[in-house]
């Protein structure tokens, strides 16, 4: 099982929050509460995936719906998907892992 590294690149995390690479880019700007950036070597921008976490708390209900399961409601976190793969089926059907496994690996570890 592929394990989500703590130090997400912008990709993943425009790829989680749905949002565009502007869109990351003022958050990171925002002066009210501003998406912290690690470098990890210069050159290499990461979110770290704790910071990621402190900011969607900071943000407002709207926000935060768009970080529900469209199937049950849950709240999605990143850290709950199990593989690209699913982190890429959050990003289509908008699932939460336990509904895409569900929906989708019906069976196959049987
Ligand atoms: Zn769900």
């Amino acid at each position: 099982m592929e394990q989500i590294n703590e130090f997400l690149t912008y990709k993943e995390v425009q790829d989680y929050l749905k949002i565009s690479e502007s869109t990351l880019f003022r958050a990171i700007d925002d002066s009210a509460n501003p998406l912290r950036v690690t470098y990890i070597t210069e050159g290499s921008p990461r979110i770290k995936l704790t910071d990621l976490t402190e900011w969607i708390n900071k943000q407002n209900e709207i926000f935060k719906k768009l970080l529900r399961c469209v199937s049950c409601g849950s709240i999605v976190k990143l850290e709950d998907f199990k593989d690209r793969l699913s982190k890429k089926e959050w990003t289509i059907s908008q699932f939460c892992q336990s509904c895409i496994t569900k929906t989708f690996d019906k069976g196959k570890d049987e």
